[in-house]
């Protein structure tokens, strides 16, 4: 594919890349790489792939498969992520060693959010919010599938979080943008893009940043991350960060062979990925410490216990492992379990939040039945010993994801957690003659383009 860059673009951005310009534009005429990253919990690659080279988990795939027809997919073993953003686990790794709160602030649909439940500490919180009620819907679908129950999912704009004054150690501010760094990949970016959208951008990127900036603590970190490319979005806003709210940056220490580019600006570290040079798509990054003077640290703290008058019978305590790190509660008719190290942040959160998920769901009773949940099949606690299980084969298990009604041969009635290459993929209710489909409903494979091959990406 030839792209027609706006002129305007190769006017701004040619004078940054230098006689590099050149291979810059080559590169944007080739085919995006794809990229998955597997999951920490639940799987590894098995088949030969080249890695990401500043990920632990990330790897390149020769061609694009239809995703949707790997049941594995579905059963969170691994994300579809583009191979650059995979950079933030290097700042995770080399700053993050405690149990602490991070909230990610723009976080739909959730590539970097699962990136930071795999690599934060286990005793760690993740906030999880995205302003768009519906793209918060696909958030929590991804952050379920994921099944870290230390997670949680809210719907809000950055001002309300905002009011979380102090409250978090770490910040990701992964920012709406123009968009430059995906033209390749999404053409739809390319038309949209002008000089007055770029504009629009950095001055949305400069509220959200303002509005947020009270809930982080005083000495915490904020990581601001774009993918565009032009200086308006990226240094001058890090700049911006810098001499308007009180921050520095840090350095994040890179290897010579990942060919990343450095902040173009002197005195702002920064990391930038431009697709000549690193396998992936257009990335900016830039890690900042919270200026101490500016210490307005002020917890807020819920007095009121979390009052559950009715306790959970054990037997379904007992479908998760280490049950005794879990408060079990009910809301809204369902029965959850959340890390009891991070209860009270829930409240406080839940008192100030629109919360759209949050641990593990186990389950409802309706009449004498409890009915697990698919977030329990999916958690990464599931104590798979609880339930009979029945491995599927592919045809079987993409039925199952379609939500048709199954006939398993020799089970018992009752619940029955259906695996797929011994990964769980959710529940069904094995009633004799057939088994009810406990899949949700929303997230249905509705395409009726069945490959006839089985689809296997890991
Ligand atoms: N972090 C995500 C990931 O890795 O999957 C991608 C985030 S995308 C670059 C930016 C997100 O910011 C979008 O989900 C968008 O809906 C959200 N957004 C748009 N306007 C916003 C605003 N004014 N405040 C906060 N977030 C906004």
């Amino acid at each position: 594919m030839i792209m027609n860059l706006p002129v305007e673009f190769i006017t701004r951005t040619k004078p940054l890349l230098g006689e590099e310009w050149d291979l810059f534009v080559e590169a944007l005429n080739v085919d995006a790489p794809t990229s998955i990253r597997c999951s920490k919990y639940k799987s590894s690659i098995e088949k030969e792939s080249s890695f990401v080279l500043w990920s632990s988990r990330g790897y390149y795939l020769n061609q694009r498969p239809s995703f949707t027809f790997d049941p594995l997919f579905h059963a969170g073993c691994y994300y579809v992520q583009e191979a650059s953003s995979m950079f933030i686990e290097q700042v995770v790794r080399q700053y993050i060693n405690d149990d602490i709160k991070i909230l990610d602030l723009c976080a739909a649909p959730g590539g970097k959010s699962t990136l930071l439940a795999d690599a934060m500490t286990e005793g760690s919180l993740l906030v999880s919010n995205e302003v768009i009620r519906s793209r918060a819907n696909i958030l929590s679908e991804n952050i379920t599938k994921w099944g870290n129950p230390n997670v949680i999912v809210t719907n809000n704009d950055p001002a309300q979080v905002g009011k979380l004054n102090g409250f978090f150690d770490f910040i990701l501010v992964d920012a709406p943008c123009s968009g430059e760094g995906m033209f390749r990949k999404d053409e739809g970016a390319m038309y949209e893009w002008s000089v007055d959208n770029v504009k629009l951008c950095k001055e949305r990127q400069q509220r959200i940043l303002a509005d947020i900036w009270p809930s982080l603590k005083s000495g915490g970190l904020l990581l601001y991350s774009t993918c565009t490319y032009n200086l308006e979005e990226n240094e001058e806003n890090v700049q911006w960060i810098k001499d308007e709210l009180g921050a520095e940056t840090l350095p994040v220490e890179v290897k010579d062979k990942w060919n990343i580019t450095p902040s173009f600006v002197e005195g702002v570290s920064a990391y930038r990925f431009f697709p000549h040079k690193t396998k992936g798509e257009g990335f900016f990054c830039a890690l900042l410490r919270k200026s101490e003077a500016s210490d307005s640290v002020q917890r807020r703290k819920n007095e009121k216990e979390r009052k559950t008058k009715l306790d959970l019978p054990l037997e379904y305590k007992n479908y998760i492992n280490q049950k005794e790190k879990f408060i079990f509660y009910s809301k809204n008719d369902k029965w959850y379990a959340f890390p009891s190290g991070l209860s009270s942040d829930l409240m406080v959160l839940n008192s100030q939040l629109n919360t759209i998920s949050e641990g593990i769901v186990l389950g409802e009773f309706k009449g004498k039945d409890f009915i697990p949940s698919h977030s329990l099949a999916l958690s990464n606690y599931l104590n798979i010993d609880a339930f009979p299980t029945n491995e599927v084969d592919w045809k079987t298990a993409i039925a199952y994801l379609r939500k048709e009604a199954l006939i398993l041969d020799n089970q018992p009635k009752g619940y029955i957690l259906l695996t797929y290459r011994d990964k769980p993929l959710g529940f069904v209710k094995n009633i004799g003659n057939r088994a009810n489909n406990l899949y949700p409903q929303e997230w249905r494979i509705r395409s009726t383009n069945i490959p006839t091959e089985e689809v296997a990406v890991i």
